[in-house]
């Protein structure tokens, strides 16, 4: 039983009005769940074969499902670690459907983490064109790492830079951006016990101001006609409808447009959308605009700046890949990046990771990273060992032990689920050693 604010309940009552009832019985029964097909590396039908239950649209996006509440934990599941979805709160998904990102497109996600959206922008890229994933907090900024390396994004930089920083710098350089604010998360109530205890009014209101800062931020890195999609997962006006009209009371130079979907309902603004937990998700409010003044772009294009020491990463790449690398190698301090086709000059924006982290030169070689093999598809590999789902050599992998392979496997090689990848080892003398990252990995049995 969630013991929700009065304050906050007096305030649902009074916006809802005779939609309240069937709003507030939504808090007697469990939340939602749900995760999102992530189409880079796995499709619709190995997921729901590689799954232990069933999975069903959801209306919020083509890639959400709905889990069944029986379900159980997803972390720990073979096709999880692959990549092939990832665990979503299934009205989010709204935002990035409204978003719309189109293959080959520059898209700002400015405050990203812990990536559930940056992923589903990046399956909807399909590789091409660049994704900028932004999250001001470090600590979480790694995780959003962690999540787009897990599903093979390779178009990626990921950042952990203040907004204002990071959008006066690349001023103008993308087609659409996102900003899914931090807000006071009233849509999590059934999910998140903590959001519960930080509600105040107060909250709500220190949350709008910040905002809009953010909002103010984001508003210089789009181009002319660009779109900006503004959304949070809480139902307050002030930070939702309340933002958005001192956004635009501001900023004559945005236009609000329609969000062009179905899901959900009109918000007090007609052209935004509002989704309830008698709508089908926890909740979420989204608004686009269109930014409709000029702004020229200075900012210069990623210059290679070093050419030197790559026969060793070249040399490592070809050991393991079929093909020549399609993009390029960039030795950054001791790592090799393989760099997106896409992409602004880097400096003092924080950047984390750009592209796909090769490897790392250790005293004369260079050593392959898992993201290398996350990013891969099993065809383009020279070795894969391949397993099922349900195989004991699998989870045995997945927990980090040694495996028995074909004696004549030499070397470094991808492992596969159900034609996913999942990782590498290296083989010799009918072993492979495991080289599963140690923070990934599956507790013992
Ligand atoms: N878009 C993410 C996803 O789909 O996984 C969820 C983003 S969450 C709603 C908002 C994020 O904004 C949090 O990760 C939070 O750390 C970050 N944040 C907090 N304060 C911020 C600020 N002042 N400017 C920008 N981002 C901020």
């Amino acid at each position: 039983m969630i013991l929700l604010p009065l304050e906050f309940q007096n305030r649902m009552r009074d916006m809802l009005r005779e939609e309240y009832p069937n709003f507030i019985e939504a808090y007697e029964k469990p939340h939602f769940r749900g995760i999102g097909l992530n189409p880079l590396k796995c499709s619709l039908e190995t997921l729901k074969s590689g799954l232990p239950f069933p999975i069903n649209p959801a209306p919020f996006s083509p890639l959400s499902f709905y889990l069944p509440q029986e379900a159980g934990k997803i972390g720990t599941l073979p096709l999880h670690h692959a990549g092939a979805f990832y665990s979503q709160e299934l009205s989010a998904a709204s935002a990035v459907t409204v978003l719309n990102p189109q293959p080959g497109e520059r898209i700002l996600d400015l405050c990203a983490a812990p990536g559930g959206k940056s992923t589903q922008i990046a399956s909807l890229l399909k590789g091409q064109g660049l994704l900028w994933s932004n999250e001001v907090v470090r600590s979480r900024a790694n995780i959003l790492l962690s999540n787009l390396e897990r599903c093979g994004v390779s178009n990626a930089v990921v950042s952990s830079c203040h907004p204002d920083n990071l959008c006066t710098a690349l001023a103008g350089y993308f087609d659409r951006v996102l900003v899914d604010a931090p807000c006071s998360g009233e849509g999590m109530f059934r999910r998140d016990e903590q959001a519960v205890q930080e509600w105040s009014p107060e909250h709500v209101e220190a949350c709008s101001v910040r905002q809009l800062a953010i909002l103010d931020s984001a508003s210089k890195a789009i181009k002319e006609n660009g779109v900006l999609v503004y959304s949070t997962c809480t139902f307050s006006p002030e930070e939702n409808e309340g933002v958005v009209t001192k956004f635009l009371a501001s900023h004559e130079d945005f236009q609000l447009i329609d969000c062009g979907v179905t899901f959900g309902r009109p918000a007090t603004l007609p052209k935004a959308r509002r989704i309830y937990p008698m709508d089908g998700g926890e909740g979420h409010f989204v608004a686009a605009m269109r930014r409709c003044s000029p702004n020229p772009c200075m900012v210069p294009e990623y210059e290679q700046r070093n050419t030197e020491k790559l026969s060793s990463a070249q040399e490592l790449y070809m050991e393991i890949f079929k093909e020549k690398p399609a993009r390029r190698i960039e030795p950054v301090g001791n790592l090799y990046l393989l760099l997106p086709d896409v992409l602004p000059e880097l400096k003092n924006l924080g950047v984390i990771r750009a592209g796909v982290l090769l490897g790392e030169a250790k005293k004369n070689r260079v050593e392959p990273a898992h993201a290398l093999f996350m990013a891969a598809a099993p065809s383009q590999l020279n070795t894969v060992v391949a397993f099922s789902h349900d195989s004991p050599q699998l989870a045995a992998f997945l927990r980090g032990e040694e495996l028995s392979v074909e004696p004549s496997l030499r070397g470094y090689a991808g492992v596969a689920v159900d034609g996913v990848m999942t990782g590498f080892g290296k083989c010799s003398g009918g072993r492979m050693k495991n080289h599963y990252p140690k923070g990934l990995r599956n507790n013992p049995v």
